[in-house]
């Protein structure tokens, strides 16, 4: 499975943001943004750019909001490409498909701590979607789909430490941390997506 080989930390440095790749260090004060906040390189402090370009700008949103869900060229211009024919506002649509990605979920209703370590635990086969095992991290959920932690997976370390946490997601999904099963409650809106990002910067770029 193709997927970028950029250090985590090096990608928030070089987007001048915190992408939270790396779970719970990121909220720490090991964070390299936080020790660190400087584009990667030797000559890191002096190309800090103030201003960009429109080119620039767009380029810099796209660059962010892909390797913030770990998602590659081809596929992103793929949601896009699907967003268009959708109905509806494009950058919208787009930010919906993206969110509606199964480790994206995962990740959402708090069984990893980072889209990495989701996108891990569903290429290892622990996750089910309405009954059966689904280890396509790409995979979009639909309204009403049933996902859960696989039954002979619920005793691993990981996921029995979920068990009876509260954890506050997004209003479009559930999840019961003691049968370890949610539900998909209604598709993604553009407010349920609670990151900074600039959707309109992205539209324009790939209609250039
Ligand atoms: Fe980014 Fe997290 Fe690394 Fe901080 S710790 S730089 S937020 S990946």
């Amino acid at each position: 499975m193709a997927r970028t080989i950029e250090p985590d930390c090096r990608q928030c440095r070089r987007e001048g943001c915190k992408l939270f790749l790396k779970g719970e260090r990121c909220t720490t004060k090991k964070c390299a943004m936080e020790r660190r906040p400087v584009i990667p390189g030797q000559h890191g402090n002096s190309r800090r750019r103030v201003t960009f370009s429109e080119y620039g700008s767009q380029l810099r949103e796209k660059q962010k909001v892909k390797r913030m869900y770990g998602v590659l060229e081809k596929q992103f211009r793929e949601y896009y490409e699907e967003a268009e024919r959708m109905k509806g506002v494009t950058g919208e649509n787009m930010l919906s498909l993206i969110e509606r990605r199964l480790d994206n979920v995962v990740y959402r209703m708090g069984i990893g701590a980072s889209r990495s370590q989701c996108r891990q635990i569903v290429n290892h086969g622990h996750i089910t979607v309405n009954g059966k095992r689904v280890n396509i991290p790409s995979y979009l959920v639909k309204v009403g789909d049933v996902i859960a932690i696989k039954e002979n997976k619920q005793e691993l370390e990981g996921f029995k430490a979920l068990k009876g946490l509260k954890i506050v997601m997004p209003k479009w999904l559930e999840f019961d941390t003691n049968t370890l099963t949610g539900k998909i409650l209604a598709l993604p809106k553009r407010e349920d997506v609670d990151v900074d990002i600039k959707e309109q910067l992205i539209i324009e770029l790939y209609s250039r």
